[in-house]
């Protein structure tokens, strides 16, 4: 009877589970849509072409079932008929984001401004929200620039926070905006062989951008992570969402909504890479990877250079400097790995006089730059230096191990050869 019961029991207790399995595969996409209502509204400025591209738009996400998150940028809202179309997205079931009001490029712009702008983009949406009882929690970064200083970076992080607006990141970022000019072009000339090639090159590239940030993702993170592309709002997305849609739904997606894509823990992992260009989330997250690294391997050679100089090795202990290193210290400048080492012979003849020595980092600041991703685009790049402000103290090697002598050095590491060397080192 129990077994029965049992039996029974999973059997209801499966089946729904086993339906809400079916409906759970698939790997989390969120699709995002930038520029609401209407992307470089220069080119559709007839309010019917506004409302017919909208309900394309709007038919595709319906059509495959996407709840979709769209980020308005206020100045591209033109009149009551751009806010009927807001209202659209709305009534359709998807959230609306700010995107600023005036789409600046924060990298040309001071910190006060662009968070008035950002300010004024919020607040217009924010009343529109109000009066439809629906909230605003997200803020997309136009271009995906975060910030080229660390004060402007903390600046946009505190206003966000005290304005409680969380900032939505991209983690497939792709061109896709860049074929909506060539396709309304080919369209309007009724070039339909035209139109045809743009659609092809459209799919084209969103197809590797996909993959690229799909595998970059999963690297990364060491399992299938959830994904959140960005589109725009525009004429060429109108025309291919279907078919786009159906080429991720082959590839094993499943349209998420923001919040169960949101809560996966890679979302909460910090990440502060300050610079001039705009990138999606996977690129931060590899650079901030990075950034520890190379942390940790300098401060393991510093590490080593103790140990070395305290067992009396100084051939270890001058083994991280560079072939060509210059060391510089009130004594004068010394050029070159080999005469480095003869200076430290002569001036600690044995273990006793040179005694034990220990490296404090006091300051520390690693160098990176740009790098050019596969799809041609602008990366964060690796750590290829750092430099490092550090205390030295050296005790005596027996007795109370009193402090013997102590002072300062400036320390400038280059990655040469695949190891971290210290070309410059000027010690006081
Ligand atoms: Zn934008």
């Amino acid at each position: 009877v129990t077994w029965v019961l049992l039996a029974v029991l999973s059997m209801v207790l499966v089946v729904p589970g086993a339906a809400l399995g079916a409906s759970a595969s698939g790997r989390p996409l969120l699709v995002t849509v930038d520029d609401l209502p209407i992307a470089v509204g220069s080119l559709h400025p007839e309010a019917a072409d506004r409302e017919r591209l909208t309900r394309g738009l709007l038919a595709a996400l319906e059509r495959h079932d996407v709840p979709a998150v769209g980020l308005v940028t206020w100045r591209n809202v033109h009149g009551p008929e751009d806010l009927e179309l807001l209202e659209m997205w709305l009534a359709a079931g998807h959230e609306l984001g700010n995107h600023s009001y005036g789409h600046l490029n924060y990298t040309a712009t001071p910190a006060e401004e662009y968070i008035a702008d950002v300010e004024a983009g919020r607040r217009e949406l924010a009343a529109f929200l109000d009066g439809r009882g629906v909230g605003l929690r997200f803020f997309r970064f136009p271009m995906l620039r975060e910030g080229d200083s660390e004060a402007k970076l903390e600046a946009m992080r505190a206003y966000l926070e005290a304005s409680g607006q969380r900032n939505l990141p991209v983690t497939i970022d792709n061109q896709d905006w860049s074929y909506e000019r060539p396709w309304v072009e080919a369209r309007r000339a009724a070039d339909e062989e035209a139109a045809a090639r743009v659609a092809e090159a459209y799919h084209e590239a969103l197809h590797v951008s996909v993959r690229h940030h799909e595998h970059q993702g999963d690297r990364l993170l060491g399992r299938a992570v959830p994904q959140i592309l960005l589109l725009h709002a525009n004429a060429v997305g109108a025309a291919q969402w279907d078919r786009l849609f159906s080429w991720l739904e082959k590839r094993g997606y499943r349209f998420a909504h923001v919040d169960e894509v949101l809560a996966d823990p890679v979302f909460a992992e910090p990440h502060r890479f300050v610079g001039s260009r705009g990138f999606g989330l996977w690129d931060r997250l590899i650079h901030e990877r990075w950034q520890a690294a190379a942390r940790q391997e300098i401060e393991a050679v510093l590490r080593d250079q103790e140990q070395a100089w305290s067992r009396g090795d100084l051939e270890g202990f001058v083994g991280v400097y560079a072939e060509d290193a210059a060391f510089a210290s009130p004594k004068g400048l010394t050029t070159g790995r080999g005469t480095l080492l003869e200076r430290y012979r002569q001036a600690y003849p044995d273990r006793q006089a040179m005694g034990l020595l220990s490296l404090e980092i006091l300051d520390y600041r690693p160098a990176s730059g740009l790098e050019v991703s596969m799809l041609g685009d602008a990366r964060p790049g690796q750590v290829h230096g750092a430099s490092v402000v550090a205390r030295w103290t050296l005790r005596a090697l027996e007795g109370d191990e009193e402090e013997v002598d102590s002072g300062l050095t400036l320390l400038v590491f280059r990655r040469l050869g695949g190891a971290w060397r210290i070309v410059h080192d000027a010690s006081m």
